[in-house]
């Protein structure tokens, strides 16, 4: 059983990763310094073609088959319990489905990009449970190499202890600060020569979700998709005018950690930052249909504005990310003062906004709602979130992926970012100070 060596061996290497991740440092700079990545489809990366789960709600076993032997490292959180596998970047070519039914200590699993170079798994679990035993399996007797993960029940005392900060690994991928290279060059970084080099007004354009995270679904269509589909060409119509530097938060398929959005704008002291997003109504909650403007607030405009806020503020646990492990790094009492006129911005902004959307966009009955959205707290930057429209919806579904629907909505968003933008710039003066 010469195989068994070799998955001691690469386990150990794997182990050896993860204990080489806390200088993620090196990471980061290796992602700031090098090229944008090349898109996945150009890449020679592993390809996961099979993934299986096997057993029972005492033990429970995965198997992902791949072409070639990974590195990993497997960790599991709680609240809700998960297990999180990283790998480096694979090309997960697995039937559609896959990972939506569980089994044993497994609820339901899913798989994809978390940062560039770097894929992964984060399975749901039905209660709390550890890592009996993970490993690689070299190919052999015709069989591909295989990604093995064995997961026993445990009761949640024995859980905690796994979680204790010396023993939690740095989830955090290395593109946490400073944004992703891939989508804000090297210059975007905040550096008040390049600001005074360039004048324009910085808007950020944040499409939800990507990579692991896939948002809504229905009819085959991905949240992620439709809203960066949206994304870029609210971005080429902005550029065109040449008046702002336009700034996405992905401009490609990867997840991006919902403080990471706003750290962008920030970063870049953005005029204005626009999420874009796709809502779904659970079935049973009958259907809803047009688009929603939604603006920052400690309390929820209605029942149904804080159930979608709780719903796009659980992206990062989606993505197998543990929430509320970053402290806010505003604790300035002059906050206070900077957060009530960026409201008053975020509020004129969206109003604004439904002006001229309502002539083109079929419209929610409410359009105009508030609640506590994570992507929102820049305290400086005016910043909403717009959801376009509802892919549960038949008639938005149709909209959202129509490329008429998607101009005729892109051009006045558009007019409403230029009408806001005129102003504040009036009112500001000429550019005359390095931040305004
Ligand atoms: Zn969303």
């Amino acid at each position: 059983m010469a195989s068994r060596a070799n998955q001691r061996v690469l386990l150990g290497c794997a182990l050896l990763c993860a204990a080489a991740l806390p200088c993620a440092d090196s990471t980061r700079l290796k992602a700031a310094e090098s090229p944008p990545q090349p898109s996945v489809a150009a890449a020679n990366f592993p390809v996961a073609s099979a993934a299986r789960l096997a057993g029972d709600g005492k033990q429970t076993r995965f198997i992902l088959d791949i072409d070639q032997a990974v590195t990993f490292r497997a960790v599991t959180l709680a609240d809700p319990y998960r297990v999180v596998v990283d790998v480096p970047q694979v090309s997960f070519q697995l039937p559609a489905g896959t990972g939506s039914g569980g089994r044993g200590l497994v609820k339901a699993f899913r798989y994809g990009l978390v940062m560039p170079g770097g894929s992964r798994i984060v399975f749901d679990l039905t209660g709390p449970a550890k890592i009996a035993n993970s490993y690689v399996l070299e190919a052999a007797n015709g069989q591909p190499a295989r990604l093995v993960l064995e997961l026993e029940e445990v009761d949640r005392a024995a859980f905690v202890p796994s979680l204790t900060p010396e023993n939690r690994p740095e989830l955090r991928p290395a593109i946490a600060d400073p944004p992703p290279a891939t989508t804000v060059p090297a210059s975007a970084a905040p550096d008040a020569g390049q600001q005074k080099a360039d004048g324009r007004a910085v808007v950020v354009i944040d499409p939800g979700h990507g990579g692991i995270d896939n948002g809504t679904q229905s009819g085959g269509e991905s949240e992620k998709n439709l809203v960066l589909a949206f994304g870029l060409a609210l971005r080429d119509r902005l550029e065109k005018t040449g008046k702002y530097r336009v700034v996405m938060t992905r401009d490609d398929d990867t997840f991006i950690p919902l403080n990471d959005r706003v750290k962008v704008a920030r970063g870049l002291k953005a005029a204005l930052f626009v999420s874009i997003h796709a809502d779904a109504l659970p079935r049973a909650e009958g259907d809803a249909q047009g688009a929603t403007i939604y603006t920052l607030s400690d309390k929820a405009s209605d029942a149904e504005a804080q159930r979608l806020a709780d719903a796009e503020n659980r992206a990062d646990a989606i993505a197998g990310f543990n929430l509320a492990e970053e402290p806010t790094d505003v604790a300035d009492i002059l906050i206070d003062l900077t957060q009530r006129e960026t409201r008053t911005f975020s509020s004129r902004f969206a109003r604004l906004l439904m002006g001229e959307m309502k002539s083109t966009v079929r419209m929610h009955k409410h359009p105009l709602k508030s609640a506590g959205f994570r992507v929102l707290k820049a305290p400086d930057v005016p910043s909403v979130l717009v959801e376009i429209g509802y892919v549960s919806n038949k008639g938005d579904l149709e909209h959202l992926v129509s490329e008429g629907w998607r101009s005729r909505a892109v051009g006045s968003m558009a007019q409403a970012i230029d009408g806001f933008l005129a102003k504040r710039m009036a009112t500001a003066g000429p550019s005359t100070g390095p931040s305004n």
